[in-house]
C-alpha cells in the first residue's frame, strides 16, 4: 500500500527540509516544486505544508489558494522560455485515479503539439438531457445539506435541488434523497430539542407525492418542557410563527435557501397526531398520493400563491373521513418512543 502517514510522507519530508526538492514557491500555506518525474520540463507540484490526504479535506481557503498558485506559475511557466504551448492543471485523488503520494498535491504541467502526456477516455456521444439532469440532481442534493452544516463560513454557494426562496412555489417529483435530509437536518437541529420525537412528515414524507422541495419536520415535545431557544439558534434554527399548536421555525441554508419547515409542538398533541397520522395514511394509499401531487402541481401552474394553499385544503377535507376511519380500523398509533 501506498504510503498513509506523515512520517512516512515524501512530501511532508520535502516541506519539513529533511528531503531535498527544487522549489519554485513557499507561503505559509503553499509549497511548490519540481516534480521528480516530470512529464515536460518545467512540470511542477504546488503542495499544501499540512499532511493533507485528499481533496476533500483540503478547506474552502487552502483550496482556493492552491489554485491560485498554480495559476501565478503557470503563467511564469509561460514567461519563462520553457517550452509551454498550453497548461494542464491535474489533480489525482484516490489510487484508482492515479495518486502515488497521499498528501493532496496540483500539477501544473507545460504542453507542446507532440509530448507524450495522454488522459484518454472513451467519450461517449452526448448523453439524453433527462439522464443529466438525474445525474445533476443527486449532486446537488448532497451539495446543498453539506453547504447547511458548513459553520456558515465561506459563502459557499449552494447550487440547489432541496430547499426554496422565501418567495418562491415549486413543486418536484419525488426525490428518493428526501428521507436522506431529513436524517440529516434532523442530527443538526437534535442538540436544540434532545427528548423530542422528531418525525418526517408533509408531503417529502410520502413516497412517490409531487412537493414543494422542503422537508418539513415535527417536533414533539415532552409536556412540561420547552425548545432551548438559544440551542435552536446555535443549531441554525430561526423563528417565524407561532400558531394555537405549534410554533414554527425555519431551517436555512447558509445563502438563505429555506431547506425544511420546523415545526414544534407538544408530543400527543393534535397538531402532532395529524401529521403523523394523515402521512401514515397516505404512504399507504398510493392513488391518494398520485391525486395530491397532481392538484398541486396544477395550483402551482395556476401561479399565485394563495391559490397553491387554497387548493390543497379542500382536497384533505375529502379524504379526512376515510383517514379516520382507517385509523380506527387499522388501529393506527404514533411511532413508539425508541
Ligand atoms: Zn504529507
Amino acid at each position: 500500500m501506498m504510503a498513509r502517514r506523515t512520517e512516512a510522507c515524501v512530501f511532508c519530508e520535502i516541506v519539513a527540509g529533511r528531503a531535498r526538492a527544487s522549489f519554485v514557491h513557499e507561503d505559509e500555506s503553499v509549497v511548490a516544486f519540481m516534480d521528480i518525474r516530470p512529464v515536460n520540463p518545467g512540470h511542477l507540484l504546488v503542495v499544501p505544508r499540512q499532511h493533507l490526504e485528499s481533496l476533500s479535506e483540503l478547506g474552502e481557503e487552502l483550496g482556493s489558494r492552491l489554485f491560485n498558485v498554480a495559476r501565478d506559475l503557470q503563467s511564469a511557466i509561460r514567461a519563462s522560455g520553457i517550452r509551454c504551448e498550453g497548461i494542464n492543471l491535474f489533480v489525482a485523488d484516490g489510487e484508482v485515479a492515479g495518486q502515488e503520494v497521499y498528501h493532496a498535491h496540483l500539477h501544473v504541467v507545460p504542453r507542446f503539439a507532440g509530448d507524450s502526456f495522454r488522459v484518454t477516455a472513451d467519450w461517449p456521444s452526448p448523453r439524453p438531457r433527462e439522464e443529466l439532469e438525474t445525474v445533476a440532481a443527486k449532486v446537488r442534493n448532497v451539495a446543498v445539506v453539506a453547504g447547511a452544516s458548513d459553520d456558515g463560513g465561506g459563502g459557499r454557494a449552494p447550487v440547489t435541488g432541496l430547499g426554496l426562496a422565501d418567495d418562491e412555489v415549486r413543486i418536484e417529483p419525488y426525490d428518493y434523497s428526501w428521507p436522506d435530509h431529513f436524517a440529516e437536518i434532523c442530527a443538526l437541529i437534535r442538540p436544540a430539542a434532545p427528548d423530542a420525537r422528531i418525525e418526517h412528515v408533509g408531503s417529502t414524507s410520502i413516497p412517490g407525492c409531487s412537493a414543494k422541495p422542503l422537508i418539513d419536520m415535527s417536533v414533539a415535545l415532552s409536556p412540561g418542557t420547552s425548545l432551548d431557544t438559544e440551542a435552536a439558534s446555535a443549531c441554525g434554527l430561526v423563528f417565524r410563527a407561532v400558531n394555537p399548536e405549534a410554533t414554527l421555525f425555519a431551517f436555512y441554508c447558509p445563502l438563505g435557501r429555506r431547506l425544511a419547515n420546523v415545526h414544534v409542538r407538544y408530543r400527543g398533541s393534535s397538531s402532532e397526531l395529524w401529521d403523523l397520522l394523515f402521512r401514515d395514511f397516505m404512504r399507504e394509499h398510493p392513488k391518494d398520493v398520485v391525486a395530491y401531487g397532481e392538484l398541486k402541481c396544477q395550483a402551482v401552474v395556476a401561479g399565485d400563491r394563495t391559490a397553491y394553499s387554497r387548493a390543497k385544503a379542500p382536497f384533505i377535507e375529502s379524504i379526512s373521513p376515510r383517514i379516520h376511519k382507517w385509523a380506527s380500523e387499522s388501529g393506527w398509533a404514533p411511532p413508539a418512543d425508541d
